[in-house]
């Protein structure tokens, strides 16, 4: 079946086979990766390789710190304004575009002061920011965004306009990896890997190191980025096989899909396939993100009633294309496409649709 899932979600098929076949005993070893010391040189060398892999693909300097945490992406939620927002005095800046945004900010407003810089949810979470529609005081703690809202579909197409003077601080949970990214513009940005990266257990954390010393020494230890970025992650046990599994993945991107320009390019390709459905179907499809705001990871689209939603969803089942039903909190569909989504499924889906839209309009 092809898998629509929004996460964890599909890994590419070289990367399991490779897993598979070193699960038992990993080569060179004598014991299986997931009975190894995290202090093993093997594995300390799978972490390296796998920051490498990542810093390569990215074109991360050594200015940024590669961090892979544990928590999920929703403890960055906290652990960011606990190291840079209290205590500080001063207030963080928050995009709120959608649902991760959204629980960001209540989890900061437990931090410090908070100020909601742009709010989409009058408009259901459907846009993005244009430049000009939001100002940022130039004494932030930082601007907060998130680039994918992975429920509603939503996507900024660029960083979003930041003073100078204030580090920007992206989730990038489900777009992370999807295309090229200018990392000199980001002071943290940061993606749970279970969307585009791996599988889920580990979260990877990309901080300028002088970001790293604001947060207080009384934050409790595994809070503390600090603690990580000296530790090269190893403060305390990281998630190995997650981690083992990230490096392969980068490996993957990097040598078969030939790179982030590459893989954004094939997204895009995908992505147009869903959404030229949509725009052809005669509103009998209606994409939620406003054109200019269309994701290239979720596409989400409602049909004329639950009814015919429902139908839509398993009757797609009936044709191998699965986990297709839209987020509980707004409902219709969700086609989530991350960069392990194979063209020929999206071409399955699309057609898919077409013919349902057609026999049922
Ligand atoms: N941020 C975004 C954009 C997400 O899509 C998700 C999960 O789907 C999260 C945060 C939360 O991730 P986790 O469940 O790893 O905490």
């Amino acid at each position: 079946a092809y898998n629509f899932s929004a996460g964890p979600a599909v890994l590419p098929v070289p990367v399991l086979e490779e897993v598979r076949d070193e699960l038992l005993c990993l080569p060179g070893a004598r014991s299986s990766l997931l009975e190894m010391s995290h202090r093993d040189k093997q594995f300390v060398d799978i972490l390296h390789d796998a920051e490498n892999s990542l810093r390569s693909l990215l074109g991360i300097g050594d200015d940024h710190a590669v961090l892979f945490l544990q928590g999920g992406a929703a403890l960055q939620f906290s652990m960011i304004p606990a190291n840079l927002l209290r205590g500080t005095g001063k207030s963080a800046a928050y995009l709120q575009t959608g649902t991760w945004g959204k629980k960001a900010i209540a989890e900061a407003k437990k931090e410090g002061d908070v100020s909601i810089a742009y709010d989409a949810s009058g408009s259901n979470f459907d846009h993005t920011p244009g430049s000009g529609d939001y100002n940022v005081p130039d004494d932030a703690a930082y601007l907060y965004y998130c680039s994918n809202e992975t429920i509603q579909g939503v996507q900024f197409q660029s960083e979003p306009p930041c003073p100078g003077s204030v580090p920007l601080v992206c989730d990038a949970s489900s777009d992370f990896l999807c295309r090229p990214l200018d990392m000199e513009k980001y002071g943290i940005l940061y993606a749970c890997a279970q969307k585009n990266a791996g599988p889920a257990g580990v979260t990877v954390v990309v901080i300028k190191r002088d970001l790293l010393g604001i947060g207080s020494d009384k934050l409790p230890g595994y809070l503390n980025y600090k603690n990580h970025a000296d530790n090269d992650s190893e403060w305390n046990t990281p998630p190995t096989f997650a981690i083992y599994v990230l490096g392969k993945v980068a490996k993957w991107l990097a040598n078969d899909v030939g790179g982030l320009d590459a893989m954004e390019q094939a997204n895009r390709t995908k992505a147009s396939l869903l959404y030229d459905v949509i725009d052809g179907s005669g509103r009998f499809y209606t994409g939620h993100a406003r054109p200019e705001s269309r994701s290239i990871m979720n596409v989400t689209f409602t049909l004329p009633n639950d009814d015919l939603q429902s139908k839509f969803i398993s009757t797609a089942a009936e044709h191998d294309l699965v986990n297709l039903k839209g987020h509980r909190s707004v409902g219709g569909i969700r086609a989530s496409i991350y960069n392990a989504m194979p063209l020929d499924g999206v071409k399955a889906l699309a057609g898919f649709m077409s013919d349902f839209a057609s026999k049922n309009a």
